[in-house]
């Protein structure tokens, strides 16, 4: 298509589009922050499940951030609405607060020049700002509309599978590719569904080559897939709303789970033709724990382990603090060492670094975290305990809280006389 179609077909997809992509570069400008700072991001899905590794990404997340000033914000990744639940982005700010990860900007903030001026931080609310850049990749020839159906699509699937080659929309499969603009005008005109692909410019001799903050360097094949950018509905796909999402809200590095690792050819290409500086990347290990069924290590499941909920530790009464000694301990494998030498630091003064990440799989330790509840228990003083047992049984056992709680000295002597207040050594064993 020649330079002339490109224009024309910009036009006919996006009739709507009245901002340029210098709008929003203007808009958004680079923050000021200062040196060293990192801007990080949790993107979740409302869903309505927040699980220990959301918390385990988000405590890495925010100490990345806040370690040298910078910023860490919500977003939420909303482009999925059969999964979105009401109350789910209160959810998942409370749950974090619970544990004492706290955003600095994004949903659940009023927006404000002075806050929330990089929003909105609801990917569904941003839908003007993708399409500004598709149509900018159609006009330059690089998105094109595709309007196969899902039975084309398995169709090139199965022959794909027949050749024993590669599957997916590239190269002579990718059909929709080179169809003419009269072609095009007459589909849209039928009112045929389509989505928007990237025209790919990779190809399979090639490979791509970056540095991930946690695993490294890496090598991957460069991508020549035509992906999907926007879906049929218009909404973007995660990659394409990733690339321009993290780009306009400045983010620095960006902590995501390492299913992720294999789509950066994608993200490498996208950024590439957007024209966006690529953002650092750190592709966090999976949270594994020992099986007793089979002698080895495997995933922590949604469906098998209730461990995963962060419910789990709320309601079973494990103290946020030491959740969050347990986590640092497994996110850097010097953080032990380091508190175990000063235990009367703050915490959040560790000097936490991302190439002490786990590279491998995590191992989620029940035993290592009890031990770790008992030795930091063992430092809190009897009123700090009173008040988490009693913020416990006051969400917990609103009605066994006013038996349990009825003579506040007589708790606190006891709680003195069992954890060993005032004695030589205090007890670890009192929990
Ligand atoms: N919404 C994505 C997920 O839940 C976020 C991935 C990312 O952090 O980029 O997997």
């Amino acid at each position: 298509m020649n330079e002339q179609d490109c224009k024309k077909l910009a036009e006919l997809l996006f009739p709507d589009v009245d901002k340029t992509p210098d709008y929003y570069e203007e808009k958004y400008p680079y923050r000021k922050l200062p040196n060293k700072a990192e801007v990080t991001r949790l993107g979740p899905s409302p869903t309505g499940f927040i699980h220990l590794g959301n918390l385990y990404s988000a405590l890495a997340d925010e100490r990345i951030a806040h370690k040298n000033g910078g910023v860490f914000y919500l977003r939420i990744e909303d482009t999925d609405a059969k999964r979105t639940v009401e109350g789910a982005v209160d959810l998942v700010i409370n749950s974090l607060r619970y544990f004492d990860i706290e955003f600095d900007e994004g949903a659940g903030f009023p927006d404000s020049d002075q806050v929330n001026a990089y929003g909105p931080y609801y990917q569904t609310q941003r839908v003007d700002i993708y399409h500004t850049f598709a149509k900018e990749l159609v006009l330059k020839g690089l998105a094109y509309p595709c309007f196969c159906t899902e039975e084309e699509l398995e169709a090139v699937r199965l022959q794909q599978e027949t050749d024993k080659v590669l599957t997916g929309y590239y190269g002579k499969y990718a059909v929709c590719r080179d169809l003419s603009l009269e072609t095009i005008e007459e589909n849209l005109k039928a009112g045929k569904p389509y989505v928007l692909r990237l025209r790919s410019q990779g190809s399979p001799e090639n490979e791509i080559t970056f540095t991930d903050s946690i695993k490294g360097e890496i090598k991957l094949p460069e991508n020549i897939h035509d992906v999907v950018l926007l879906k049929k509905d218009g909404i973007p796909t995660y990659h394409f709303a990733h690339a321009i999402d993290d780009h306009f809200m400045r983010t620095t590095t960006v902590v995501r789970g390492g299913e992720w690792l294999a789509s950066v050819p994608i993200h490498y290409e996208l950024f590439h033709v957007l024209g966006f500086k690529m953002p650092k990347y750190a592709h966090t290990a999976h949270l594994m724990k020992f099986d007793e069924e089979t002698g080895g290590k495997r995933k922590l499941s949604k469906r098998k382990d209730p461990e995963l909920s962060l419910d789990y530790y709320r309601k079973d009464g494990y103290h946020p603090y030491t959740m969050k000694v347990y986590l640092l301990t497994l996110l850097n494998s010097n953080f032990e060492e380091w508190h175990e030498k000063f235990p009367d630091k703050d915490i959040n003064e560790f000097p936490f670094s991302v190439d002490k990440m786990s590279v491998s799989g995590a191992l989620f330790d029940k035993e290592k975290l009890h031990n770790i509840c008992k030795n930091e228990l063992s430092k809190l003083s009897e009123d700090d305990l009173y008040e988490f047992l009693h913020n416990w049984a006051l969400e917990n056992e609103p009605e066994m809280e006013k038996v349990w709680f009825a003579d506040k000295e007589k708790l606190l002597a006891i709680l003195r006389l069992y954890m060993g207040v005032g004695a030589k050594r205090r007890r670890k064993d009192f929990m």
